[in-house]
């Protein structure tokens, strides 16, 4: 097991005492991240010089008095590189801070390293980096799944003590399966996506990569909240998400449905999620079996919607505004074609020319304006499922990590990888994944992650019931 650098609840308590301070919580992350960074590459860049700056005005009182927290590199923060791991924005600098950074700062956060990623939060491995792939900490041979790589490893390597990563089909709670920690996205419209560079905005959600559940509710505490800037983000009144951590699970009706138990799930994911199922039963939950028809098409809908959405989103690269620029352009088509052809990766290229083809005129009946049909039968299949539960229970990934530069794989399969993530954002709803040994792995296996998912802003009780699960040594 690679070691932590202790909870984010651990070091506030220390902060607040005065056992230590911001500056030097700054300088010891600077000298685990130079010391391992190297092998597992979860960074891409990071500005000791403007964190302990930051660090010297911070307030001790603050709800994180002082905590450094990684931020995915597709997550703007004033000043800094944001890069989305993609050569076409390899000299960008973002002029201002993400909604979430803003609230971030306001809560006493500060924002400390860039984390690597897919490029443009596209792919599932973290592979799909212009700047080389991030290593899994737990073993090398292994991605430790994506797009939030990065964020996902630096939290898993005791490199970073909490990160912020994006969610659009399972970006955070896949990597922090594959890497044996906590990974929550939010309902969507939670957080603030300003400032978050869009991938496909009907999905997309930021939330958080910690060590712990503790941490997953109070880092959400700082982020989560209205913004103006965010016509989507949710106007209700902010809500403490630690409030019911610690409460018992009796009496809640957890389902599991049956199109989640694939024979194809890896035998370490099956026997995690039986041991949750024991687990929350033995703790006098009620485990009813439940059914999502409309399952067998999520990835589908998902990659038409999300391809649709992105080609739409990424036009904006085209050489004038942002970021690269081809040389010696004949004309302005000139200017696009080779701006693009040399800053985007083939995944960008694939998605892009995917979702140029479902919208084209001809196609778009078929394909997109079909998958949007289908994603409302998906979203009505989890509003019927809510009368019957409180909360749905599976496997947030079907295997374990992995290997890396794994060539046996097409497209199509690691698109397939994303069955169980996928449809939390397609709903919007909130859905978590916990560390869960199966009881037929050893300690030494790669770990696996079992996934919470949740009705709408359901949050702090789905935090409560993966509080009891962690409580109860599930990761052991
Ligand atoms: N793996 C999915 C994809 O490639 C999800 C990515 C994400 O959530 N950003 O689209």
């Amino acid at each position: 097991m690679s070691p932590l650098i202790g909870t984010l609840a651990y070091w506030r308590e220390e902060l607040r005492r005065h056992r230590t301070s911001p500056s030097e919580l700054i300088r010891l992350l600077a000298h685990k991240i130079e010391e391992k960074d190297r092998i597992t590459h979860a960074y891409l860049s990071w500005n000791l010089e403007e964190a302990l700056r930051q660090a010297g005005q911070a307030d001790a009182g603050s709800p994180l008095g002082g905590i450094p927290v990684a931020v995915k590199d597709n997550i703007c923060v004033a000043g800094e590189p944001t890069r989305c791991a993609s050569r076409f924005l390899s000299n960008y600098r973002s002029p201002c801070d993400a909604g979430a950074i803003v609230r971030l700062r306001r809560a006493g956060g500060i924002p400390f390293g860039r984390t690597n990623m897919d490029e443009f939060a596209m792919g599932a491995s973290g592979e799909n980096s212009a700047f080389g792939p991030t290593l899994n900490p737990r073993n090398a041979r292994n991605v430790p799944g994506g797009s939030s790589s990065g964020s996902a490893a630096a939290v898993a390597d005791g490199t970073a003590i909490a990160a912020l990563g994006s969610d659009t089909g399972g970006s955070i709670r896949q990597p922090a399966s594959h890497c044996g920690i906590v990974g929550l996205k939010p309902t969507y419209g939670r957080v603030s996506r300003n400032g978050l560079v869009a991938f496909a905005s009907s999905l997309d959600q930021i939330g958080t990569l910690t060590q712990d559940v503790r941490d997953a509710a109070l880092l959400l505490n700082a982020i989560a909240g209205h913004d103006p800037e965010d016509s989507t983000s949710d106007t209700r009144s902010p809500e403490d998400f630690t409030s019911l951590l610690g409460r018992e699970v009796k009496g809640i009706r957890i389902g599991i449905p049956y199109e989640y138990s694939s024979s194809g799930n890896h035998p370490h994911v099956r026997g995690a999620v039986e041991k949750a199922a024991k687990t929350l039963n033995a703790l006098g939950a009620e485990i009813i079996d439940i059914s999502l028809p409309h399952s067998e098409a999520v990835v589908a809908a998902y990659y038409i919607i999300a391809c649709a959405e992105a080609s739409s989103n990424l036009s904006r690269f085209d050489g004038v505004r942002y970021g690269l620029r081809a040389d010696d352009p004949k004309n302005l088509e000139d200017l696009y074609a080779r701006s693009r052809a040399e800053g985007f990766g083939p995944e960008v290229k694939r998605r892009i020319i995917l979702g140029t083809y479902v919208l084209s005129s001809g196609y778009y009946d078929a394909y997109y304006a079909r998958a949007q049909k289908v994603r409302a039968l998906i979203a009505g299949d989890f509003t019927r499922a809510f009368e019957q539960v409180d909360f749905i229970l599976g496997p947030t990934a079907p295997t374990p990590a992995p290997l890396l530069h794994d060539a046996d794989q097409t497209p199509l399969q690691r698109y397939l990888a994303d069955i169980y993530t996928i449809p939390a954002n397609l709903a919007g709803l909130p859905a978590l994944s916990l560390p869960c040994l199966s009881p037929e792995a050893s300690p030494d296996d790669l770990p696996t992650g079992i996934q919470l998912i949740a009705p709408h802003y359901r949050e702090a009780k789905l935090l409560s019931i993966a509080y009891a699960l962690e409580q109860s040594g599930l990761a052991h």
